[in-house]
């Protein structure tokens, strides 16, 4: 199984593992709700087991006795949230790279400003 929050491949773990496995990459708690087949933020409590008791802390280690592990934890939680991210930024900004836009528009008003300065005080070289 990959870890859910890193997606390091975790090996020699034996299932089901304790609620003080983690990581050996981020040491992240495996045995959390986020790891868990339960988990679904669309459902009150982000559980869908109604008899779970309800957990504050989703990544952190639990002492839920329905937790099943969910080996694909980690690939549905980041790819939506990389997608989301990249779907904002093309929306606020299109293709273009705003700073570089805004330097050169402000550069070449400059440029206009200072020709109108030399012009008018007659400092041409
Ligand atoms: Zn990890």
């Amino acid at each position: 199984m990959q870890c859910w929050k890193c997606g390091y491949e975790l090996k020699n773990l034996l299932l089901p593992f304790s609620r003080y496995e983690e990581c050996t990459q981020c040491k992240a708690d495996l045995h959390s709700c986020l790891a868990c087949k339960h988990y679904d933020e669309s459902v009150s409590d982000a559980c869908r087991e109604d008899r779970a008791e309800f957990v504050l802390d989703k990544d952190r280690a639990n002492f839920c006795d329905f937790f099943k592990v969910n080996t694909k934890a980690f690939r549905n939680q980041d790819r939506s949230a990389a997608d989301q991210a990249r779907a904002k930024l093309a929306e606020l900004f299109g293709d273009e790279l705003p700073e570089q836009a805004s330097n050169e528009s402000h550069s070449s008003e400059a440029d206009k400003a200072l020709h109108e300065l030399k012009r008018l005080f007659g400092d041409d070289d």
